[in-house]
């Protein structure tokens, strides 16, 4: 776990109460952390399954605890949901982001949105002030959903995320298969892309099981109209079959792990222009 230079923050020890202890202090800390300006975003890009061009990158967040570690989502994402500091996280992720897409000119950028910033009931209004404030073109921007985010409060989110259309955005359902009903709401919401979670992607080269669903999940996006990004792709083999399959694009440790900004900039600028 160490190669991808995460560090641990260990706050969940073995005893209840110091848990609790430790949950408190975690608390305090990420609060703090946002005060000081202790997040950073790395960006995963996601590449044309065919030409292997970049098209986008997806915001991914870290935190550089004062103990000097790189600190995973994982590990503090469900506590900022939990008291509430996600929204205003979020909101730091989607100015960072857009900003961050500004820069690099012609790329656009994806940013990972929680049920709880849905729930609190002015993601709209922050997606729109991000873009206004940066200047980015809204169909740069794309906001990808877990199904959690629709299971929750199914009018609110049908009207959140028809409110985030006509704003211009696009809209993607991440982690596609591994939920319960993916199948239902992929028809009732306005999805522009679907990401086929990587769980199928680790073992389609070796599970016909897996590549079977791959490949229903491409012809369903292809008969509704959707791109569809393959996850996780860490082989040769595993791009060569999801090009075969007719995958629009690829995202993974195989192409790139998540860099920093300027990385991406760096490889955005080595790209002939289209
Ligand atoms: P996700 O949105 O499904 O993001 C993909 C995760 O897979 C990322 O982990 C990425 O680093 C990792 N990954 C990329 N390529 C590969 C690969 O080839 N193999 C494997 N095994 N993993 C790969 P990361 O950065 O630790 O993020 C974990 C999760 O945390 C994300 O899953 C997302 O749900 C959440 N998250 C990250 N940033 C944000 C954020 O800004 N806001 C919110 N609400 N959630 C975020
Ligand atoms: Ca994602
Ligand atoms: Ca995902
Ligand atoms: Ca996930």
């Amino acid at each position: 776990a160490k190669r991808d230079g995460f560090g641990t923050y260990r706050f969940y020890a073995p005893e209840m109460n110091e848990h609790i202890a430790s949950r408190r202090v975690l608390e305090a800390d990420l609060r703090r952390a946002l005060q000081r300006g202790e997040f950073v975003l790395h960006y995963q890009p996601r590449f044309d399954a065919h030409s292997m061009r970049i098209t986008s990158a997806e915001a991914l967040v870290r935190w550089l605890a004062p103990s000097g570690g790189l600190v995973r989502p994982a590990e503090f994402i469900p506590l900022a949901e939990e008291i509430g500091l996600i929204v205003p996280l979020g909101e730091w992720v989607l100015h960072t982001a857009c900003a961050a897409a500004v820069q690099w000119g012609t790329i656009g950028v994806s940013v990972n949105v929680s049920p709880a910033q849905v729930r609190s009931g002015d993601l709209t209004a922050t997606v729109e002030r991000a873009l206004r404030e940066t200047g980015l073109s809204p169909d740069r921007l794309e906001l990808e959903l877990t199904e959690g985010v629709l299971l929750e409060d199914t009018d609110r989110a049908r009207d959140t995320l028809a409110a985030l259309k006509r704003l211009g955005v696009r809209l993607a359902l991440d982690d596609f298969g591994t939920g319960y009903s993916s199948l239902g709401y992929i028809r009732r919401f306005p999805f522009d892309a679907i990401k086929i979670d990587k769980q199928f992607v680790a073992d389609m080269a070796t599970t016909r099981g897996s590549r079977a669903i791959v490949q229903s999940i491409l012809g369903l996006g292809k008969a509704l109209g959707m791109s569809v990004t393959a996850e996780g792709v860490e082989t040769a083999e595993q791009l060569m079959l999801l090009r075969l399959d007719g995958c629009d694009e690829v995202q993974g440790f195989y192409a790139s792990p998540p860099r920093d900004q300027a990385v991406i900039a760096g490889l955005v600028q080595a790209q002939a222009p289209a």
